[in-house]
């Protein structure tokens, strides 16, 4: 039986809310900040519901990382439940997040049976601090074997808890980092907020001895992303086993009209989709995210949201957030999102631009150039740190960045490039020259970025030169790794940019100390040092085209590291260099990292597996049939040259289907890296060839036998 194609779901379909909340024109008079964070048990609400000094001393926990006292817990859990039964919460649940990029709930009621007809809410401090989901079925790497599969959930009090509701009920949702029982992390928070404890102690160690900067105390990375994700009518992606089972189109032929008309980006916002976007940021907004920026993106049905930067640990659980948020407020309106790095063949894919700095609790950032000379120096010192650590973890950086969906984006020529280089700008780029050609003294200070050029006021390093084909592009005050996937977890990435900075930051202040104790003056071997890493590192700076071929060449030429696929990235992880730098700073032990290097190499195998096997599926059972139907019509119609063209071409389709069978069936025994390895230069390839040949079918079967919903037909949402 073909195919019942029904009607479009148009914008006329859609129901802007099943509860009636969407906000309509009598909300107008409403203002962000009454709805602001208002299901968060945030500043306003901890100062109202805490006692004074309790309240003082998780401020001080949030502001400069201070460790919480433990006795302190049962005063915040009962103020936290009286918050959250008023929000009308009736459950809590520990939130954390497990090696899966997503997160993870496991609700508890917060009422107690006091008789037959009564019950009381009860959450006491020790429900607060620790959970013990039953979790031995996350990823763990071989971390705790199953005899021992205790995990634990520990509160983070650094990002506040909040309520998600569901048309039928709410609950508390308390951010924690999940350990094993011998307290290595399972997961993406744990690491993170290790990191940025290391980062801080080695800037203010920096900012001290070297800048005499002390009334700072404590240094917090920032994170900003930018999240683009797709958009598809739920009715296609139910008729496409490769969407809802991948997230991904695993067949579909170029429609004659793709984005090469670039009409679609910055266009005007559809109506439906901007309905969706707004009630998608209403609700983040009551979550405390910042939403700021959205957009059409340059893919048709692409779009993009960009939050207000945060500190790196609640930046990355809000992301978490506006993923989920994304997905679940998508299906109201018809609609789903599909954070998959690459949903649609011939389109552009989908990332999550890491904008990340460095500022410290008294409010500035570390990564902005000032107005003063002094300030310059010090911004320079920074930022070398930076270029030295990227240039000298360049590989397990790009490994951050690896995951099936990443590899047909990184390196194909739409996204940041697999192989990592630095872009500067002109500006700064100038001013290393100048410091590396010249004399290091005082004029040198003085001169310092304002290399005689007139520069527009407050702009000095802005972007307006900036290189959209670099993968770590300096934007005026922040570094942006372009090269996430819109799927991931900020987790990991920032916490291999805030060590390996550390570990720079600790060894440039090394060297400055040295020369200061041999009498030179501060300034000067600050300089001094800030020249010699430029010398040394300099090769991962690059302002040209990193989609070209000849930078392909010429990194090559460099010594730098091109890793176009997960499998080449993925040891990394596990280097010698990576372990000493996560070792040396307690963020990750060789058996944590060893546990992640198997999770990753495992998820990698297991979602080309799952591709597979639903592309031969659908090859077979769907597409297939589809074709030899057609080969009845062309038989019926008696017409030799079509015979000629289409019969070959489903010969050619089963045997490629077969193919993919037998490399589906004949796994190698070992598991692990040889499997993936395996995965990749063989199942990969044999899917391929499969859709190679589908697409081409597509295009010849008669449109009412196509069994699957079009390119043309899903990319054009409105
Ligand atoms: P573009 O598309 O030009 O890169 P956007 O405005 O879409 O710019 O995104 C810029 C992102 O960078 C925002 O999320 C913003 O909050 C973030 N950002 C700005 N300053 C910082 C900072 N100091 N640290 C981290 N992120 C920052
Ligand atoms: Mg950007």
């Amino acid at each position: 039986m073909s195919r019942n194609r029904q009607q479009n779901v148009t914008a006329a379909q859609w129901t802007p809310s099943v509860d009636g909340d969407t906000p309509n024109a009598t909300d107008l008079t409403r203002t962000d900040s009454l709805q602001y964070g208002s299901n968060v048990f945030g500043l306003d609400a901890q100062r109202a519901r805490l006692p004074k000094d309790v309240f003082k001393k998780m401020q001080a926990t949030v502001s400069k990382g201070e460790a919480l006292d433990p006795a302190l817990a049962d005063i915040v859990a009962s103020a936290m439940k009286d918050w959250a039964l008023e929000k009308g919460a009736t459950h809590y649940t520990h939130w954390f997040q497990p090696l899966t990029n997503i997160t993870a709930e496991k609700h508890d009621s917060f009422f107690n049976p006091i008789s037959d007809s009564s019950s009381i809410a009860e959450f006491s401090g020790k429900e607060l601090v620790k959970g013990e989901p039953d979790a031995s079925s996350f990823p763990n790497g071989g971390l705790r074997s199953t005899f021992e599969a205790r995990g634990y959930t520990a509160w983070d009090p650094t990002s506040p808890a909040f309520v998600l509701s569901n048309p039928n009920g709410t609950y508390l949702c308390i951010p924690t980092g999940f350990v094993s029982w011998t307290g290595d992390a399972l997961d993406s928070k744990i690491p993170l907020l290790r990191s940025m404890e290391a980062l801080s102690t080695s800037a203010i160690k920096a900012l001290h001895e070297l800048f005499d900067d002390t009334s700072a105390s404590h240094v917090f990375t920032t994170v900003g992303p930018e999240q683009e994700y797709f958009l598809v009518d739920e009715q296609y992606y139910y008729e496409r086993p490769d969407l809802y089972l991948t997230g991904r189109t695993l067949f579909g032929a170029k429609p004659p009209k793709g984005q090469e008309l670039d009409e679609h980006y910055f266009g005007s916002i559809p109506e439906r989709v901007l309905a969706y976007m707004m009630e998608s940021e209403d609700e983040l907004r009551k979550l405390g995210v910042p939403v700021k920026t959205r957009h059409n993106e340059v893919a048709p049905g692409q779009f993009e949201l960009a939050p207000m930067f945060e500190n790196s640990n609640v930046g990355s659980d809000h992301q978490q957030l506006t993923m989920m948020m994304l997905q679940k407020i998508a299906r109201k309106y018809g609609l789903v999102c599909l954070l998959h790095e690459k949903p649609f063949a011939g389109v552009n894919g989908s990332g999550k631009h890491n904008n990340w700095a460095m500022g410290t609790d008294t409010g500035s950032n570390l990564l902005k150039p000032g107005d003063e000379p002094a300030e310059n120096v010090q911004f320079l010192f920074f930022c070398t740190a930076v270029v030295q650590a990227v240039n000298k973890h360049q590989a397990v950086l790009r490994a951050s960045a690896a995951s099936a969906g990443q590899d047909h984006r990184l390196g194909a020529n739409e996204a940041p490039p697999a192989i990592i280089s630095i872009f500067l700008g002109r500006e700064l780029e100038k001013a290393y020259e100048k410091l590396e050609t010249g004399a290091i003294d005082e004029d040198a200070i003085s001169g310092l970025l304002h290399l005689g050029t007139p520069v527009l006021p407050g702009l000095p390093l802005d972007g307006g030169d900036r290189n959209r084909t670099s993968p770590f592009a300096f934007t005026g005050n922040r570094f942006e790794f372009r090269a996430l996937g819109s799927s991931m977890s900020l987790g990991f990435t920032n916490t291999v940019l805030n060590t390996m900075t550390a570990q720079a930051i600790d060894d440039l202040t090394y060297k400055v100390e040295q020369k200061i104790e041999g009498g030179t003056d501060k300034a000067i071997a600050v300089l001094e040092v800030v020249k010699d890493s430029w010398i040394a590192n300099k090769v991962i700076v690059f302002d040209g085209d990193g989609y070209s071929e000849g930078w392909h060449k010429e990194a090559a030429e460099r010594g730098l590291h091109n890793l176009p696929t997960t499998v080449d990235a993925l040891p990394w992880y596990v280097e010698k260099q990576t372990i000493e730098l996560f070792e040396q700073y307690g963020v990750l032990n060789e058996r944590e990292l060893e546990s992640r290097f198997e999770v990753a190499v495992e998820q990698y195998s297991s979602k080309i597996n799952i591709e597979a096997e639903t592309a031969a599926s659908m090859a077979r059972t769907m597409l297939l049939p589809a074709a030899l139907r057609h080969l009845d019509i062309i038989d019926e119609a008696e017409i030799e040259t079509l015979m000629d063209e289409a019969k070959p071409l489903v010969e050619e389709f089963v045997a490629k289907i077969r193919a993919l069978e037998e490399a589906n069936e004949n796994h190698p025994s070992e598991e692990g890296y040889e499997l993936a390895k395996y995965m990749r230069d063989t199942v990969f390839a044999a899917m391929n060839d499969v859709r190679e040949i589908a697409d081409k079918l597509e295009r010849i079967v008669a449109d009412d036998l196509w069994p699957v919903p079009k390119y043309s037909e899903m990319l054009f949402i409105r």
